[in-house]
């Protein structure tokens, strides 16, 4: 049996274990020292000026963090993007608030502006209360930022950017992480850089970022015993974790180039075939990191073909892919929720395709790869 060739795996630089040896030389085996600080220090200074970072073990504590720094409580309603990872929306059913769900537009496939503010005018009339807007830069693709970011002035909504699978991305040469009130990056196994498991909090002040590690370590107050006046969170990032964290940020530049390379390749491989589109930049406002590389598949021009049976002659190869995100109103979980929009995020669900996009991919899987390609699509 063939090598199996993964969607996104971990892609170590080989300066990690330095970083790693350094905290068990110094016995820092903790939720903090200094490879905790020297991360957020790196990613402070790459995401610009006026950003503060605060390390936390996952991206999804993130996501509860930021909902609880934005003040939302039960009952509030969070505006939140359905074409995305459950993650996004779980940590608000965590505070007993709701979600509302708005649909995408064709251009990013991101949270579609006009239908926010759509809804938005449409909770306000039914008397209900909107306390924040959760917008998602899917697969690394910046959403429309100027556009919503002036919606959540207008109404005065604390805006959270989900920017999990988008560093290194940018809007206008501005960073995503960067233009929500609040925003959040991930350092799972599968991201563009991982920690193996990790995530930060991006804030604007560093009054906020000490309130948000206040948070992550039991909201401790200031006493010599365990004195606690608000609900804590055990939510910081280890110092071992911490120390892949540097050694992979060193590499962020060149892996973005590398997966850029890689979607650079896909373009180049399906501009011949008519039915399938590479999702790409609308225009040169937008700077992806291409986390994942994605397809649409027509199957009205394939002979009815479809992105399922791709899948499964990549599977038969050894090859892993995976269908887009499947909306979140068409969730189980969250099947009760209101939503807001039309068919446009459910249509990619059904002909959209992530491909092996990792850094780490070699000259014989991109062979292997248009191997499966040339018979599915050629023969
Ligand atoms: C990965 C991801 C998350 C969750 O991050 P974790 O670090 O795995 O908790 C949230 N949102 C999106 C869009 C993601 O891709």
């Amino acid at each position: 049996m063939n090598k199996k060739i993964w969607l996104s795996s971990p892609h170590m630089s080989g300066k990690e274990m330095k970083y790693i040896q350094e905290a068990f030389d110094t016995n820092w085996i903790a939720p903090l020292g200094s490879n905790v600080n020297e991360f957020e220090n790196t990613l402070q200074t790459y995401l610009g000026e006026n950003n503060f970072v605060a390390a936390l073990n996952s991206g999804t504590a993130a996501i509860h963090l930021a909902l609880i720094m934005a003040g939302v409580t039960r009952g509030d309603e969070v505006f939140c993007q359905s074409f995305t990872f459950s993650a996004s929306a779980n940590p608000i059913l965590y505070l007993g608030a709701k979600p509302v769900f708005i649909d995408s537009e064709s251009d990013t496939w991101n949270m579609s502006p006009k239908i926010l503010e759509a809804a938005i005018r449409d909770r306000l009339e039914k008397g209900k209360k909107p306390k924040a807007i959760l917008v998602v830069d899917s697969y690394g693709m910046p959403a429309k930022w100027d556009e919503l970011v002036a919606i959540a002035k207008k109404y005065s909504l604390f805006l959270i950017e989900d920017a999990a699978s988008a560093l290194g991305s940018t809007y206008k040469n501005k960073k995503c992480g960067t233009f929500g009130d609040i925003g959040i990056l991930s350092f799972n196994g599968n991201k563009i850089i991982t920690t193996s498991g990790g995530g930060v909090l991006v804030v604007k002040t560093k009054e906020i970022k000490d309130k948000a590690v206040f948070f992550a370590t039991q909201s401790r107050d200031n006493a010599p015993h365990y004195q606690h006046s608000e609900i804590g969170y055990n939510y910081r990032m280890s110092n071992i974790v911490a120390g892949i964290g540097r050694g992979q940020i060193e590499v962020l530049d060149a892996h973005i180039a590398l997966r850029r390379a890689m979607h650079d390749f896909y373009v180049d491989y399906f501009k011949e075939i008519e039915s399938v589109k590479v999702f790409t930049e609308p225009n040169s406002d937008y700077f992806s990191n291409h986390w994942l590389s994605t397809i649409l598949v027509n199957p009205e021009q394939t002979g009815g073909k479809t992105r399922e049976d791709l899948r499964l002659a990549f599977d038969a190869a050894n090859i892993e892919s995976r269908p887009l995100w499947k909306p979140l109103h068409l969730q189980p979980i969250f099947a009760n929720d209101p939503y807001y929009g039309g068919s446009l995020s459910e249509s990619i669900f059904n002909n959209g395709l992530c491909l092996p996009s990792g850094s780490n991919l070699t000259n014989e899987d991109r062979g292997r790869i248009k191997l499966t390609l040339d018979k599915f699509f050629r023969e």
